[in-house]
């Protein structure tokens, strides 16, 4: 290893703190140093080359080193880096609101900037309690949401979580929700199975409305993928039903698309799988084609015109942040739009992901795999220690840990969800690489779980 490469990896050992990690067990073996890029490819600083199996967390989509949006981050970085939106504006956050309204699900109108998904969930949130305070109801105060649900580590997006992993430890600082079940149909929590079931999940979440509805400000999930659950996926009409008791019921629907936007699920929001129109859609992560962090919360004219009134009426929106409206971040998600353009991208998809979806075939043939699901290119194998009778592998074994340090030595980076491991590979994946990171996680699943 070279010097430079002991340098990081010292003063990373010595003063980084990383999220979601477990400090004790990074710290057992040498940190691996990305220092470039190249398309799908990662490359460390000892220039070995890692695919990016889960697309750097779930943001890249046409690759590193995208033209359009290093040229457009270029140009507006001789222009001006940051200047505030509280108040004034910026000609890549006015013209990216323009385009974003224009391939948002019609009727959503009116652009909320932010910067990370957690932030841009906390904004509907806020906005969806006091559109009801503004309407004359503020008993309308409390949220749906979903068991197995994630919307980001903000206490306001915990409190409408639902992976106890995670949020349980954070439970006395957290507001009250009502929690509806998940649609996880592998482990379906109400014990049937699809498509028999007539999505009975999605009735659920219809009682609780029918009994509260006026007390509940919104309901709030995840479309087609609960990502950070295990990519459980939706049957398909989940959301129609939602969309419908949320209208009867008189309740907001609030879509987190924060993983599923930017064609991560075939079209370019999952809400469009079941042609639903949300009252607030959350977006972020993919948003700058992977970049630089910025996220959007996207209402309606119906809620926004709620907001409206005379200065000492403080219906004003009293929520920001410094960063809002960055023109860098929204030049870089210009520069990801036209970059869908010019590629083509949603269009050559469907292909790519039939592809992926008969490789994933052969994963069910392994002894320990007792689950292959994906929505579009995002996918997630579950393991189980027996497959018969679905039983997990005790936590201690970290099957899904042990999986993703297989596959570094094919040279491939992913990362598990418990023992979910999951496959996000960038939007714009050529179909060699889509089959490299396919075969390296095959035969790393294989040579964990058989053990030779
Ligand atoms: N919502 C969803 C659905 C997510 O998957 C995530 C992050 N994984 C978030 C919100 C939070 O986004 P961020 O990490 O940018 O705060």
């Amino acid at each position: 290893m070279s010097d430079r490469s002991k340098q990081i990896g010292s003063y990373d050992r010595e003063f980084v703190w990383h999220p979601f990690t477990q400090m004790k067990d990074y710290a057992s073996r040498d940190p691996i140093v990305i220092e470039r890029a190249e398309g799908a490819y990662l490359v460390d600083s000892e220039g070995k080359k890692y695919i990016d199996g889960v697309s750097s967390l779930w943001v890249n989509i046409h690759g590193h080193g995208v033209p359009e949006i290093d040229g457009a981050i270029k140009k507006q970085l001789e222009l001006v880096s940051h200047s505030t939106l509280l108040g004034i504006t910026n000609p890549p956050a006015a013209e990216l609101a323009k385009k974003l309204v224009d391939i948002c699900p019609p009727g959503l109108k009116k652009v909320f900037y932010s910067g990370d998904g957690a932030s841009a969930v906390e904004v509907a949130l806020k906005m969806a309690f006091q559109y009801w305070f503004h309407k004359g109801k503020p008993e309308k105060k409390t949220f749906v949401c979903l068991d197995n649900g994630y919307h980001g580590d903000t206490l306001g997006a915990v409190s409408v979580g639902g992976i106890d992993t995670f949020h349980k430890a954070f439970s006395p600082l957290l507001f009250k929700t009502y929690r509806a079940p998940s649609y996880y149909c592998y482990r379906c929590p109400l014990g049937k199975t699809w498509p028999g079931c007539g999505i009975v999940c999605a009735d659920e979440i219809g009682e609780i409305l029918r009994g509260n509805h006026g007390e509940i400000a919104a309901v709030i999930l995840e479309p087609c993928v609960q990502a950070a659950g295990g990519m459980v996926v939706a049957p398909d009409g989940y959301l129609t039903k939602v969309r419908e008791y949320c209208t009867r019921y008189d309740v907001l629907m609030i879509i987190d698309e924060v993983a599923t936007g930017f064609g991560r699920t075939g079209k370019m929001f999952a809400c469009e799988h079941d042609g639903v129109t949300p009252d607030m859609i959350v977006l972020g992560k993919g948003m700058t084609g992977g970049y630089l962090p910025l996220s959007a919360t996207i209402t309606t004219e119906e809620i926004y015109e709620q907001f409206l009134g005379d200065h000492e009426e403080l219906k004003t929106f009293f929520h920001g942040h410094s960063y809002s409206g960055n023109p860098l971040s929204c030049a870089a998600a210009m520069g990801n739009l036209e970059a869908f353009q010019n590629n083509n991208t949603l269009s050559v998809l469907p292909e790519k992901i039939e592809f992926l979806e008969n490789e994933l075939r052969e994963f069910e043939g392994l002894s320990h795999v007792g689950d292959v699901r994906n929505k579009g290119l995002m996918a997630g194998i579950e393991l189980v220690s027996d497959k018969k009778t679905k039983e997990s592998y005790e936590a201690a074994e970290k099957m899904g840990w042990q999986v993703a340090e297989e596959a570094l030595k094919h040279g491939v980076l992913i990362r598990p969800l418990g023992d979910v491991v999951v496959l996000m590979p960038p939007v714009g994946i050529e179909k060699a690489d889509l089959t490299k990171l396919l075969r390296a996680t095959y035969l790393s699943i294989k040579k964990v779980t058989e053990k030779g």
